[in-house]
Parts: structure tokens; C-alpha cells; sequence
């Protein structure tokens, strides 16, 4: 196997505290200062995005009341018009009735009705002017405005009389169909006419009270006899935001953050305990060269006096008069050396030996798996300018095996892969992972555009200690092969048609296809 990437290395590296963060509350802040930026960026958008949304409803549900406010008044002050020229038509009778006396009894807001006879002034200039106009408008018209008293007066000219109605600005008012609430509504509505303002709903505070949001709308009655402009006015203050709904959003993108980092934090555990499994991978490695070393050193002691004891017995056992005794004794000693060379071999076995695999089966995603082993190996990847195609072929499936030990060989493989391209032109580097399951098992295939395996390295290549790569220790193959015997899976290879190798990784289904 090749030298590991080392990346993982850098990024295990411990975050030094610096000088600014000796306190643990400022080393905790500044850990955590992204994920507070992101906090506090995301909750002024949120809180934007609920009062601008707050302010839009009560602008909408504000210009739907003022538009209702000033089509009742409308309504009235047509109605007054209509009065008025029925009243026109009325021809005065012999009898003295006065039906027009009637009208307040009918109208609640028409305070009086008077008349004017051929050749009678009216009492007020007001009105005298009122009905010129009328009379040359040939419509009613607007006589007097007193917004103290609430009152206003309209005359129309007619012909022999003319009427003039006094209307009670309160009473016009059609309080049973209004909008609000006139007590308690915050929007303040009145009537204006020439700078004069009568008020008709006080509302809560003044359009220039505090800071905040002040809405208004502005519309003239619907008749011209009487132009009053209906004003609705609504101050909303700070207090008019959705606090609660605010804070509430910022406490759950809070909840959703923490959430989010401790995902992060628990797939960047994840990708460490990986790496700390090949780190010690390559650890065993080291030692075991080490272990080579010794137990050359030690083996060769004993062999060389096995030899030395086997030839100087075959010497004397070649003289013409052979010392058998000494023969026998020279054999002894190399039964015994023979002896502490196994020896030597019994204790680096048991030093050398794997623990046990198989423990820590579970069921998991071979796809998974293998995109997790290619996640880790993507700089080796670029660096031998190799792209891995991955190809699941039929259903998802999950596999019984154990997730570090599959890893592992996936990871194995895919290097070997990569190793056995490095003479293949970059143009012609193919390497295909394919995903497919039989009813029993879960296959994963890494196959690869190398030379492939030679004829006679194919029946040997999981032995241990066969390489027949420069500076291979032959291990990696034998390795997986144990791996995967321990989970109750198989690992074979092969080479393919078209050029390269292949390896075949069949693994143990976590739910097998029943039996037909
Ligand atoms: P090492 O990589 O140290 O040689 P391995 O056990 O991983 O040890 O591989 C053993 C041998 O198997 C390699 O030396 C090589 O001859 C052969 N081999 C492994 N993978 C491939 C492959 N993808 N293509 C061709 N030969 C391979």
C-alpha cells in the first residue's frame, strides 16, 4: 500500500488558545463567533420579514376600514341630496300641513328643516348665499360648516320655495355598520373642510405621537354639495411589532443552529474516528517493518548455528570413521536452535496478531460506504487525475457489516486501483465502482484501467507479504481479505476482458429476499 493522505492530519490539529481567549467564556465566544454571526444576521432577517409582514396586514386591514369609513358617509351624504330634491317637489298646500317637519322624527341626523316663501329673506347670509349658488348650479349646496357644534347646513333653490336641512354630524354617522370600535379603535377619522376639522372617532394617539409608523388616507365625499374630506389617520408605535412571534423565531432558529452544528460536529467525529482507525492502520504498519527487523535479527542466530551444527554433523558422518556420538550431539544442537527459531516465530505471531473483526456488525448503506471511502480519498483522486464513477445498479440495499472494516477495504481497493493506473496515461484512467445485490448478498466491484493482474501474481495476491510493487509491503490485499472473511463477507479478484483489474467485495444482505 502507498504512503496515506495526511490531510486529516492538519485538520485533527488542536485549536491553540490564543491571548485573547485565555478566559474560557471569550475561547467559548470566539469557537463559536460564526455560528453567533449566523444567529444573530438570521434573526434580524427573520424579525425584519415578521414586522414588515405585521405592517403590511395592518396597512391592508387600515385602508380596507378608511375605505368603508367613506363610502357610509358617502351613502349619507347622498342620501341628504335626495332629501332635499324630494323636498323640492313638494308643492306647499292650502291646509298649512308642513310634511318637511317630519323628517328629523325620520332622520336622526337631520336636526331641522326650514323653508324659504317667495319674498322672505333667510335669517342667516350664509344660507342666502348658499341657495344663489344652488340656484345657479341647479344643485344642493353647502350653506354653513360648525365643526364645534358638529353641525353643518345645505340648501337647495326651488321654485316657489327653497329648503335648507341642518345635519347633525354625530347622528349621520351609521354607528351600527361601522368598521371599529369608536371607544377603542386607535385610527382617529374626521371631516374636513377649509382647515376645519370635525373629529368623528378620537382614536388612540395622534398621527405625530412618537416614533413609529403613521398611516393616513384621504377622500373627498362622493357629492359635491358636500365636500368634506373623510380623513383616517393610525399611529402605530414600537409595541405594534409581533414581538412575541420575533423572539419566538429567534429562539428557533437558535434551536435549529444548535441542531445544526451538533450534525456537524457529529459527522466531523465520525471522519476523525476514521482516521484515527488508519492512522493506527499505519502504525501497525510501522511497527510490523520493526517487528521484520527484529525477528531477522533473531532468527538469523539461530539458523546460522543450525547450519554450522548440520554441517559439521554431515562432515563427520562423511569420515571414514564417523563419530556418531559427537554426530548426535552437533544434531541435538540444531534440533534445539531449530526450536528457538520457532520460538522466535510463535512470539511475533502473537505480537503481529489482529484483533478479532466481525464484532461491531451492523446494517448499513454499501453505497454509503463507498461514497464515504471515496469523500476520504478525493485529494488522492486529484492527485492521480482520476475521476471514480459510481454506478448502483437494482434497489437500494443494506449490507451486515462492520462500517470501518468495509471502509477500510473499499479504501484499500480504490488505492490499489489508483496504484496500478499510475503507469496508465491520465487520457485512459477509468475506475468504477458498481453497486449491485443478488438476492443473498450486497456486491461492490472496483474495477480499474490498469494493467491488470499478472497471470502469475493472481493466485497469490492475498497472501501476506506479496507485493510486486517496489517498495510494497504486500499486506494491504491480505488485510482486506481478513477484514471481510471476519463480517461473513468474501473478497475475490479477477481481471477484466477489456484490460484491468477487478475486485469483488460480496457482503451478507441485512435483509435477504425471502426464498420463492
Ligand atoms: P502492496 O500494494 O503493498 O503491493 P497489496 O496486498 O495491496 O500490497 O497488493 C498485492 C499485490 O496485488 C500488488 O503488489 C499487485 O501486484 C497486486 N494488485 C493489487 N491491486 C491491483 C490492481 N488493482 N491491479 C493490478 N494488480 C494489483
Amino acid at each position: 500500500m502507498g504512503p496515506l493522505c495526511t490531510w486529516a492530519l492538519c485538520q485533527n490539529a488542536p485549536n491553540l488558545p490564543t491571548g485573547a481567549a485565555s478566559s474560557p467564556m471569550l475561547a467559548t465566544l470566539k469557537r463559536l463567533r460564526y455560528w453567533l454571526v449566523a444567529w444573530i444576521v438570521l434573526s434580524l432577517v427573520a424579525g425584519t420579514l415578521l414586522a414588515r409582514n405585521e405592517l403590511v396586514h395592518q396597512r391592508e386591514a387600515f385602508d380596507t376600514d378608511a375605505r368603508i369609513v367613506h363610502r357610509l358617509l358617502s351613502q349619507r351624504a347622498v342620501q341628504h341630496d335626495a332629501i332635499l330634491a324630494t323636498l323640492a317637489l313638494l308643492r306647499p298646500n292650502a291646509s298649512g300641513d308642513h310634511p318637511e317637519q317630519r323628517l328629523p322624527a325620520l332622520y336622526s341626523q337631520i336636526l331641522s328643516v326650514s323653508s324659504r316663501s317667495p319674498g322672505v329673506q333667510w335669517h342667516t347670509r350664509s344660507l342666502s348665499d348658499a341657495e344663489e349658488v344652488s340656484r345657479r348650479t341647479q344643485k344642493p349646496a353647502l350653506a354653513a360648516f360648525d365643526p364645534a357644534m358638529g353641525r353643518y347646513q345645505m340648501v337647495l333653490a326651488g321654485q316657489p320655495e327653497s329648503y335648507a336641512l341642518t345635519i347633525d354630524i354625530h347622528n349621520m354617522v351609521p354607528w351600527t355598520e361601522w368598521p371599529s370600535n369608536a371607544n377603542s379603535s386607535p385610527v382617529r377619522i374626521s371631516l374636513y373642510l377649509a382647515g376645519q376639522e370635525r373629529v368623528l372617532q378620537k382614536g388612540l394617539r395622534g398621527p405625530s405621537a412618537g416614533k413609529g409608523w403613521n398611516f393616513e388616507a384621504r377622500k373627498v365625499l362622493a357629492t359635491e354639495s358636500q365636500p368634506f374630506e373623510v380623513v383616517s389617520q393610525l399611529h402605530l408605535g414600537w409595541a405594534a411589532l409581533p414581538w412575541s412571534q420575533m423572539l419566538a423565531s429567534t429562539l428557533l432558529l437558535a434551536l435549529a443552529l444548535l441542531a445544526a452544528k451538533a450534525l456537524l460536529q457529529q459527522r466531523e467525529e465520525r471522519r476523525r474516528s476514521t482516521e484515527r482507525q488508519r492512522l493506527g492502520q499505519i502504525a501497525r504498519l510501522n511497527t510490523l517493518g520493526e517487528l521484520a527487523a527484529g525477528m531477522a535479527h533473531e532468527l538469523n542466530q539461530p539458523l546460522t548455528a543450525m547450519l554450522a551444527n548440520t554441517q559439521a554433523a554431515s562432515r563427520m558422518l562423511d569420515d571414514t570413521e564417523p563419530d556418531f556420538p559427537l554426530a548426535r550431539q552437533a544434531m541435538q544442537l540444531a534440533v534445539q536452535q531449530a526450536r528457538r527459531a520457532s520460538e522466535v516465530v510463535t512470539r511475533l505471531r502473537r505480537t503481529v496478531e489482529r484483533p478479532s473483526t466481525g464484532g461491531n456488525v451492523v446494517a448499513i448503506s454499501l453505497a454509503d460506504a463507498a461514497q464515504r471511502a471515496l469523500y476520504v480519498l478525493e485529494p488522492d483522486l486529484q492527485r492521480h487525475k482520476t475521476q471514480a464513477d459510481v454506478h448502483a445498479q437494482g434497489r437500494p440495499f443494506e449490507i451486515q457489516a462492520e462500517p470501518v472494516a468495509l471502509e477500510q477495504i473499499i479504501h484499500n481497493l480504490v488505492q490499489n486501483a489508483l496504484q496500478a493506473m499510475e503507469q496508465t496515461a491520465p487520457e485512459n484512467r477509468r475506475l468504477c465502482l458498481i453497486l449491485e445485490c443478488t438476492p443473498t448478498h450486497g456486491v461492490l466491484r472496483v474495477q480499474d484501467s490498469g494493467p491488470g493482474i499478472f497471470a502469475e501474481a493472481l493466485p497469490r495476491i492475498f497472501e501476506p507479504f506479496f507485493t510486486t510493487r517496489e517498495g510494497g509491503l504486500g499486506l494491504g490485499l491480505s488485510l482486506c481479505e481478513t477484514l471481510a472473511i471476519g463480517m461473513g463477507a468474501k473478497l475475490t479478484a479477477a481481471n477484466l476482458a477489456a484490460g484491468g483489474a477487478e475486485f469483488i467485495l460480496s457482503v451478507p444482505l441485512a435483509t435477504p429476499e425471502p426464498l420463492p
